[in-house]
């Protein structure tokens, strides 16, 4: 339990603890002594650091504003070199005879700069590229320059994509194709006969065990891609009938992303390999096993098989699918084949991190004016029954009737608020009332700390007490996850940490859509909390949040609510000797931008204002001269940031 915040003495320690970074941070993200979030972008061994404040400053010295997702390049190298570097210790601890190649799934993060980071620091590794349609397979084809490094073409797949791929074999790409449904193998077969090249066959199975999960529909017997056995096995007789056995190379499954629980990784696994061993020994020559993706994020640092979080290390994941395999194939006396993995999430959660600043709160306790001295309040002669209960209720309320006295509470402000819709009430009564009130779920909020144990009724009155912090960013361009299922990210303050944080608060973004919130927070000792511990704001100072681990589906998930649209993008590469380059900067996307995606045209629009404009000249509203100052902003509202600016 974090220290109780009464104490005056509060560290970066404390805060630590409070916000879960050391759990959920994986060694990249930790809180320096003087209380401002640092990254190890090369891990937690490595003393490197950088401090995203100071990445900020440098940030608003250029003049680039507030949202910015920020991405650290090295992460990425770090978290490749992780992967592979354990499974090859996997491999040798056990004694596997095959090797291992990882493949980058495109979908999870399909921006240029990504795809081009992984495909050069991946090289040393041999690691490939996994696409789902043609345009995937151009990103991933202009990005790749490995011939040993595998390039897997998932998807449904129509006669154009077939062709490119095999063009690509032909250029000495070492490309798959996974069968995902029957009908796609005649397409192949005839379009690899016709261009004369061999084409390099898998299928994906689905498999019958399932997994718990978000995500893990993939998996099962009713997922909506892969061959049942009985069609694995129609897939054989039609290769071998044709002559093209010689062909089948790969079996590829996925289970779903984001597994939490190891025993399903392990379960899928052994099904797979039972299954490849079978196609062994129908002729096949197979030679890859390709587990798909499913490798969890802990997102809440929990270590558990939540569905945020997950119950197995990198080293435990990698150890028991290598075993697993491992197993089943030397039972058969089966050659151990080349294991590939599409580990998208893991690879790419924690490069990102969304940076916004704290636009305004908004204090229950001070939605009108304060309540300070309300306790001596004199109620007129002819106030309301009603509020004169609310007044006594606040003067008898002590430690041992708190849930009577919110009980009563909630009661009279209840019928307060009846007798107003009946007119019996005046405005102003009503507002005397609803001061009362707060009065008194503030006092019950501040008592209910010293019971040993809270009633369930009173933990709900924090959430109604929470302050709002506006934030600028869009729940629905940026974390759209958070809004369509709920999952958690790691959100913090990223500096004034050694400072106590005194306000409770849930998060809002800037779009007037009810859902653009953030109310579930990860809690180190319940798992999920509704509000999060924040600091007051200061007058002439930016307050900044961070929400960690967004590299992976964000980006392209998100929409144009409110026509807010893309944030600003800045790359960092940190140096071996902690200090940081710019590499890239993609300006967010400008009103006109947005405008022009839902298919108006900016120049059309400034011609209608400059139209209206002219005619509040003629109509005598505005002199000539004022047209000019009034067309230059509409000009630059048009170039400027769709996001908050100070
Ligand atoms: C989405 C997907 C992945 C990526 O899964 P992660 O859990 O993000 O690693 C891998 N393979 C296929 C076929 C996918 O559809």
């Amino acid at each position: 339990m974090a220290k109780k915040r009464t104490l005056q003495r509060w560290s970066a320690e404390d805060a630590a603890e409070l916000y879960g970074i050391r759990n959920w941070g994986a060694g990249y993200f930790d809180i320096a002594p003087e209380g401002d979030v640092i990254v190890h972008p090369f891990g937690r061994k490595n003393p490197v650091t950088v401090s995203i404040p100071a990445i900020i400053q440098g940030m608003r010295e250029r003049g680039l504003n507030m949202p910015v997702l920020l991405r650290i390049e090295n992460i990425l190298d770090t978290q490749i070199a992780l992967l592979h570097d354990s499974f090859r210790k996997a491999i040798k601890d056990l004694g596997y005879r095959g090797d291992y190649r990882g493949v980058f799934p495109i979908k999870v993060n399909q921006q240029q700069h990504v795809v081009e980071a992984i495909a050069s620091f991946g090289t040393r590794y041999h690691h490939g590229m996994e696409v789902g349609s043609k345009a995937e397979l151009f990103a991933a084809l202009s990005q790749l320059r490995d011939e040993e490094a595998c390039l897997i073409c998932n998807g449904y797949k129509d006669e154009e994509f077939i062709e490119l791929g095999l063009h690509a074999i032909r250029m000495g790409f070492l490309c798959f194709f996974v069968v995902e449904m029957p009908s796609e193998l005649p397409l192949l077969l005839e379009c690899s006969e016709r261009m004369g090249v061999k084409p390099l066959i898998g299928v994906r199975a689905k498999l019958a065990c399932k997994a718990g999960g978000h995500w893990t529909d993939s998996g099962s017997d009713h997922s909506t891609f892969g061959l049942t056995t009985t069609q694995i096995v129609d897939a054989v007789d039609a290769l071998r009938a044709r002559g093209m056995l010689d062909c089948f190379r790969l079996l590829h499954y996925h289970l779903g992303s984001q597994l939490p629980n190891i025993r399903d990784i392990r379960d899928a696994a052994i099904e797979a390999s039972r299954l490849y061993v079978g196609l062994v020994k129908e002729g096949a020559p197979m030679g890859f096993l390709d587990l798909g993706g499913g490798l969890a994020v802990d997102y809440d640092g929990s270590r558990t098989n939540f569905i945020s979080s997950r119950n197995y290390t990198l080293d435990e994941y990698c150890t028991d699918v290598v075993e697993a395999v491992m197993a089943i194939l030397d039972e058969n006396s089966a050659p151990h084949p080349v294991l590939i993995t599409e580990s998208g999430r893991a690879t790419v959660a924690y490069y990102s991190v969304l940076l916004f600043n704290v636009l305004d709160v908004s204090r229950i306790e001070n939605q009108g004016s304060s309540l300070a001295g309300i306790d001596e309040l004199i109620l007129p002669e002819d106030a309301p029954e009603a509020s004169r209960n609310l007044l006594q209720t606040l003067q008898g309320l002590n430690l041992r009737n708190l849930q009577e006295c919110y009980n009563d509470a909630v009661y009279y402000r209840d019928e307060i608020r009846q007798q107003f819709l009946h007119g019996k009430v005046s405005l102003r009564e009503r507002t005397v009332a609803e001061r009362l009130f707060w009065a008194i779920i503030n006092r019950i909020a501040q008592e209910k700390g010293k019971l040993p144990h809270t009633p369930k009724d009173l933990a709900e009155i924090d959430l109604a007490l929470a302050d709002i912090y506006y934030g600028n960013f869009s729940v629905f361009q940026s974390l759209p996850d958070s809004w369509a299922i709920g999952q958690l990210f790691p959100v913090m303050p990223i500096h004034r940490l050694t400072e106590v944080p005194t306000r409770q608060a849930i998060l809002s973004d800037i779009t007037c859509d009810s859902d653009g919130r953030i109310d579930h927070f990860i809690d180190s000792v319940q798992g999920v909390k509704n509000t999060i511990d924040l600091h007051v704001l200061k007058e002439d100072e930016e307050y900044y949040l961070g929400v960690f681990l967004v590299g992976a589906y964000q980006e392209t998930l998100g929409d144009l609510h409110n026509l807010l649209g893309d944030t600003n993008v800045v790359s960092v590469r940190v140096n071996e000797d902690g200090s940081f380059e710019f590499v890239r900067e993609l300006r967010g996307d400008s009103v006109a931008d947005i405008l022009s995606y839902v298919e108006y045209d900016p120049r059309r629009i400034l011609e209608g204002l400059r139209k209206a404009a002219e005619q509040a000249v003629r109509a005598g509203r505005i002199q000539p001269a004022e047209r000019l100052p009034i067309m230059q902003a509409f000009e630059d509202g048009l170039r400027g940031y769709t996001y908050f600016e100070r």
